[in-house]
Order: structure tokens, then C-alpha cells, then sequence
């Protein structure tokens, strides 16, 4: 399940280039060609999803296997004793981009209050 006007679909495809962090059957994860952090990282699943909403009604456990795939990339990238942010931009308001779900993985400096 792919959709022909998506990015990370065609990410997946390998038909735009990306720098591979860690990867199974069900989910890739890739270095972030817009870092805000030292690692960032985003995770996505194979399939074709629109958002956390939409996965979660549709696939849930798959979610928890991006999820997943998310911490071996924290323990990959050294940050799993420093701490580390999961975040998925759902819509809009949030900021979300590219609408092919995905897990910012972000660490390896102090990243600062949420509610700062
Ligand atoms: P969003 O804003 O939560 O949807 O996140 C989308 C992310 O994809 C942003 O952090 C972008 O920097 C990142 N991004 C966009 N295009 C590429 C790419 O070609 N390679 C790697 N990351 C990308």
C-alpha cells in the first residue's frame, strides 16, 4: 500500500535518496534531512498511512512495531541512558508536513519543556 504523491512512499521505494539508521519488515528509519537535534531521526512505517488517528484505527499493532523500531534507534544512537522524545505531528496545527505517519526520534542534548 503506497500512494504515488508521497514522500516517504517514495523514500521507501528508494526512489529519493535517504541515509538508512536502522530497518526491519515492517518499518525504516532514516536520518532527518532537517535536523533540529543532534539525533533525529524519523521512523515510519512501510505502509501507507496518513497519520497516528488514522494508523491507530486501522493497524494499531503496527504502530506499536514503528514505535519499537523507534527505540532501537535510541539505543543505535546512544541517547537510550540520556533521554529522548517520541513525536508524531498529527495535522495542522501541530506542524505535520509529510502525511505518511511518522516518529521523530530526537536526543542527544537537553531538548527542553514541552510546556516551556
Ligand atoms: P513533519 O513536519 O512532522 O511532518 O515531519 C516531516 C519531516 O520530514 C521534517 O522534519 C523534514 O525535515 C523531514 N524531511 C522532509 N523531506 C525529507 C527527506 O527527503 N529526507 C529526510 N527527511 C525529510
Amino acid at each position: 500500500m503506497t500512494q504515488d504523491d508521497c514522500l516517504f512512499c517514495k523514500i521507501l521505494a528508494g526512489e529519493i535518496p535517504s541515509t538508512e539508521v536502522a530497518s526491519n519488515e515492517d518499518a525504516y528509519a532514516f536520518r532527518d534531512i532537517s535536523p533540529n537535534a543532534p539525533t533525529h531521526v524519523v521512523v515510519v512505517p512501510r505502509r501507507h498511512y496518513r497519520d497516528v488517528a488514522d494508523i491507530s484505527h486501522k493497524e494499531p499493532e503496527l504502530l506499536g512495531k514503528v514505535a519499537a523500531l523507534a527505540a532501537e534507534v535510541a539505543d543505535q544512537e546512544g541517547v537510550t541512558e540520556s533521554g529522548w522524545r517520541l513525536v508524531a505531528n498529527t495535522g495542522p496545527d501541530a506542524g505535520q508536513t509529510v502525511f505518511h505517519v511518522h516518529f521523530h526520534v530526537l536526543g542527544g542534548e537537553p531538548l527542553g519543556a514541552l510546556n516551556a
